[in-house]
């Protein structure tokens, strides 16, 4: 294992604790011992780190936000941050790992019926595997329309059609899947086992970053599904789906100052110790410059992770601070990554070096799990809506 790819212990000093020290100690030592010793690995052979996320499963940090009578931590956003950011400072696909969990039981606890609530979510503090699929080879961005049809039964739903880039689609167990009704777009809960149901490895599973196994396509065949396995209300699908982004969109935030952390951490790491001109390269005010950029810009981003998970706890503001933090977040990641390379030379180029894994990472997330075009548009969409209601009048 590259020995830059292990948490650093100084790094602790050099950013502010956001959460409790006993709850990141303990944290740190978990993603220490179950995620450094296979990020390489994960990355390299694209395959779902199906232990690590077990093992963390085991110690409650997949289950932090749910309520206590589910089987979670009844925690604060602040603290499930912490994990997205830990994880991914070591393996941004363990991160995202964690996101598809993160992204179904939130949906489910906001919206499902009592009866599915009751049987699901305690099974993510035992570990259970999810993955989220609204996109559809036609559409991405736009899920206000899709091919994936469910149509009333006797006794529930019967479901057709093919989603696909899921992530994590290769080992969950579960899925939340987005599929037009009658009315409109419709979210609903489906099992692996269930009959009908399969994945696969299609032409454009393989991504260059973010690789936590094949983002895969789900076929759905026939599949029959209980009444209470549409999750809230017929129709309501895009608007759940989206509500349930603005939680997990900010833990994105997370996992890309996770990303820039690492690649910070590593290259200031290499130019302590890297001669040249008969001093470390750290010396060179050019250099010092660099980390300047990326400290302050990694601290920017860090409080506005901090301020949506805030504004998450207090429900408010939540689609604003979520779009924001994400944005600014996977932005700062690419050009930390980036810089970080810079910095580091041929080194930084090699791939014995984590950096092309950190540049590979901070880029395809400023496309997955919202586009930064669409988080833009969320934000300016409620700007216009401040600005209408609060201007509309006023004298210039
Ligand atoms: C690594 C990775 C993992 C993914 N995992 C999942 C997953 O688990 N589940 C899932 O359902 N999907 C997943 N996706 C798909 C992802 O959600 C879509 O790629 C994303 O929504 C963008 O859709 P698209 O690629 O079809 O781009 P398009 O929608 O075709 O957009 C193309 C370009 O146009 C821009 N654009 C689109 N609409 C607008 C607009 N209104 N205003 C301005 N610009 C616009 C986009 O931002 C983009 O730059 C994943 C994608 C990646 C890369």
């Amino acid at each position: 294992m590259n020995t830059l790819q292990t948490t650093h212990d100084w790094s602790r000093q050099l950013w502010r604790d956001n959460v409790d020290p006993e709850f990141l100690s303990a944290l740190r030592q978990a993603i220490t011992e179950h995620v450094v010793p296979h990020a390489d690995a994960i990355d390299r052979d694209d395959v779902y780190p199906v232990e690590p996320i077990k093992a963390l499963a085991r110690l409650g940090y997949t289950s932090l936000t749910l309520p206590a009578q589910w089987g979670g931590q009844d925690s604060g956003y602040a603290c499930c941050a912490a994990v997205f950011e830990e994880a991914s400072y070591a393996s941004a696909a363990v991160g995202i790992s964690l996101i598809t969990i993160l992204q179904a039981q939130t949906l489910i606890n906001l919206f499902a019926a009592p009866s599915l609530k009751q049987i699901v979510l305690p099974e993510f503090s035992k570990g259970l595997i999810t993955a989220y699929a609204l996109t559809e080879a036609n559409h991405g961005s736009d899920i206000r329309s899709l091919d994936t049809k469910a149509v009333r039964s006797a006794d529930g739903w019967i479901l057709n059609g093919r989603k696909s880039f899921i992530t994590s689609g290769s080992a969950a167990e579960a899925f939340i899947v987005l599929a037009e009704t009658e009315v409109g777009v419709s979210t609903f809960f489906v099992r692996r086992h269930m009959p009908g149901v399969s994945s696969f490895k299609g032409e454009n599973a393989t991504t260059f970053g973010l690789r936590n196994g094949p983002h895969v396509d789900l076929i759905l065949e026939n599949v029959h599904l209980p009444a209470d396995h549409l999750v809230g209300i017929e129709g309501k699908g895009v608007r759940q789906a989206v509500t349930t982004l603005d939680f997990s969109r900010t833990v994105a935030g997370a996992i890309s100052i996770g990303i820039a952390r690492a690649a910070f951490d590593s290259a200031l790491k290499f130019a302590s110790q890297r001669i040249a001109f008969d001093q470390t390269v750290l010396e060179f005010q050019g250099i010092q410059w660099y980390f300047a950029d990326m400290m302050t810009e990694i601290d920017a981003a860090r409080l506005l992770v901090y301020e949506a998970c805030r504004a998450l706890d207090a429900h408010q503001d939540i689609a604003r601070y979520a779009s924001e933090a994400k944005l600014l977040a996977s932005r700062v990641a690419t050009r930390v990554a980036e810089q970080a390379i810079q910095i580091c030379g041929a080194h930084g180029v090699t791939e014995n070096a984590p950096f092309g894994r950190y540049l590979r990472d901070a880029k395809a997330y400023e496309i997955a799990g919202g586009s930064s075009e669409i988080l833009k548009n969320t934000i300016a969409k409620h700007l216009l809506k401040f600005a209408r209601t609060t201007m509309q009048g006023d004298q210039v």
